[in-house]
């Protein structure tokens, strides 16, 4: 058996098609005539968004938007002048059009490389995309066409790229493979878009699998068996049909309200990290959006986004959800994540650091574009504001003055807003869960972050794997302070909604009903099975199993009775 990162869920049995993808061979030499050389790579670049086009076409009819536009942005990285004009100097300056666009992709590769952070490491997968494709067009070799394999098929691949991907037909495709790629790489979103089961990051798969061998994936474990035997297609056979009598069942929850079985109305909302990402969550019948993470905003520029740009993404998303509730959270930039241009100090502890909320009350000027963008956009539907990583009243009071001032200038220039516009805070430290009485009586609502909550209250790196034993948010301290911040918030009638992976967990669903949790969201993927969990508790029963939860006095002990009572 090979163990890969599970991306996309499923099963699949079928046989291998390997597809290859090895870079273009040209030689090495000089040009005669340069003008003539850089013409010939004009036409290669003509020809790759001539067919780049109809690809993405083809893509959002069979992929969506989301997959579309990832082939899109091929296009528009191409058409950076700043990228063109560094091919033409490597051209004029005695290379030939194939080894001036390896150079120079190579340059951008190593660079975006380089960073720690996931998003920015996918750029260079898009880049090596274009990189390959634009030599194919260069020295006549031809595209690959994944459209034409056979029923049945496992794709195994080094990497796919999303080119390659386009033309998949997802009828004919029992699950995708690959040796490279983690869960955010194109070929997981990809499968996960197509719902083709998919495991990733397979050491060795290339050479250890064949054209043809009969090979079974576990997409939600990672799981592959390369020529499994009778007994494991079998046990694989039944375990798929499960999944997809599963899945069935879960449409049953489309277009219901999201209520416990004793009628207990809760609110089930999607989390986001792109306007894009709203029709994920409302194709998934989510009834709103309960974070919004902005940073990715930032992440995919080279400067911070205008106040234009930034006001033209939160309407579109307030549009996109037709006056549903959409939670903004503000700039939460720092520990895990970088945004080169922000210019920020690497730090001994950047968990512990200059980060969200700290920073930008630091960087007023940038924050006031940030808020600005959001309150303006609040009068396309129900925006709400959040704030990361609040640990004292104070953070809270600060960005409450600076909504107000906000406010009194578009008062003065005759812009309209929602003049009742939220101000909530994210719970998710420490700090903040020990004065959530206090912060109850200021903001207007609570979003519990239990990924950071989990983080912090256990003194955990949470991506730190020699402590990952700790880092368990059944850990009765992470489990306390959930149901005090909760109990925190009841007492001032404000909401508190959960946005923390945590809300997705069917064995916490019983624990959150208990404590009073009215508002869970989650990824749109989790949203009708969270609906499906939901609907299984009564108060009462849900009471039964906290009772119970609430005596233990380790992780093991609290995790030992949700599985107990699991339905
Ligand atoms: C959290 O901390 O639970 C959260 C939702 O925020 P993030 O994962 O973006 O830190
Ligand atoms: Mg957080």
């Amino acid at each position: 058996m090979y163990k890969g990162i599970g991306g996309s869920s499923g099963y699949g049995i079928g046989k291998i098609v390997i597809i290859k993808n090895d870079m273009p061979v040209y030689e090495i030499k000089s040009p005669e005539n340069k003008e003539n050389e850089i013409k010939r790579f004009l036409q290669a670049v003509d020809k790759f968004i001539e067919k780049t086009t109809k690809m993405a076409e083809h893509m959002r009819k069979t992929a969506g938007e989301k997959n579309a536009e990832i082939i899109e942005g091929h296009i528009i990285m191409l058409s950076d002048p700043f990228m063109q004009d560094e091919i033409k100097d490597k051209i004029n300056s005695g290379m030939c059009a194939e080894e001036a666009v390896d150079k120079v992709c190579e340059q951008f590769i190593e660079m975006f490389t380089m960073t720690d952070d996931e998003l920015t490491v996918q750029r260079a997968a898009d880049i090596k995309d274009i990189r390959l494709r634009l030599l194919k067009i260069l020295t006549g070799d031809r595209d690959i066409d994944i459209s034409e394999v056979p029923k049945g098929s496992i794709i195994v691949a080094k990497d796919l790229t999303p080119s390659m991907t386009a033309g998949i037909v997802k009828e004919n495709v029992e699950g995708i493979i690959t040796q490279a790629g983690g869960f955010t790489s194109h070929s997981a979103i990809l499968a996960r878009a197509l719902e083709i089961p998919g495991v990733f990051s397979v050491d060795d798969i290339t050479d250890n699998a064949r054209d043809g061998m009969e090979a079974v994936i576990d997409g939600k474990e990672g799981c592959v068996i390369l020529n499994p035997s009778k007994e494991e297609i079998t046990e694989y056979t039944a375990k798929k049909e499960k999944y997809l009598k599963d899945k069935e069942e879960l449409n049953k929850y489309r277009n219901k309200a999201t209520k416990t079985a004793d009628s207990i109305e809760i609110e089930l909302f999607g989390n986001i990290g792109k306007p894009e990402d709203a029709k994920n969550v409302k194709d998934n019948d989510g009834e709103g959006i309960g974070l919004f993470r902005t940073e990715f905003l930032f992440m995919e520029n080279t400067q911070i986004p205008s106040e234009e740009e930034q006001f033209e993404a939160y309407k579109k998303t307030a549009v996109m959800m037709d006056g549903k509730e959409v939670i903004i959270r503000t700039l939460d930039v720092g520990g895990d994540k970088n945004i080169p241009y922000l210019g920020m100090e690497k730090e001994d502890n950047p968990f512990l650091g200059f980060r969200a909320v700290r920073y930008c009350l630091d960087r007023k000027e940038m924050y006031k574009i940030q808020l600005r963008a959001l309150i303006r956009a609040s009068v396309f539907g129900k925006i709400k504001i959040m704030i990361p990583l609040v640990t004292c009243v104070n953070e809270l009071r600060e960005v409450k003055v600076l909504v107000e001032d906000i406010k009194a200038d578009l008062d003065r220039e005759n812009i309209p807003y929602d003049k009742n516009i939220s101000v909530g805070v994210m719970i998710e430290t420490p700090a903040a869960s020990e004065i959530a009485d206090l912060l109850a009586k200021e903001a207007d609502f609570f979003s519990i972050g239990t990924n950071d909550l989990t983080q912090y209250t256990m003194a955990v790196d949470r991506g730190n794997s020699k402590v990952a034993y700790l880092y368990s948010v059944y850990n009765p301290a992470v489990i306390r302070s959930i149901k005090r911040i909760i109990s925190a918030a009841a007492n001032e009638n404000i909401i508190a909604g959960m946005c923390g992976e945590a809300a997705a967990d069917p064995l916490l669903t019983p624990l959150l009903i208990s404590f009073g949790l009215k508002e869970f969201s989650v990824n749109a993927s989790s949203i009708l099975r969270t609906r499906a969990q939901i609907a299984k508790w009564t108060k009462a029963e849900a009471d039964k199993v906290a009772d119970e939860v609430m005596k233990c006095a380790t992780q093991e002990e609290v995790y030992e009775i949700l599985k107990r009572y699991q339905r």
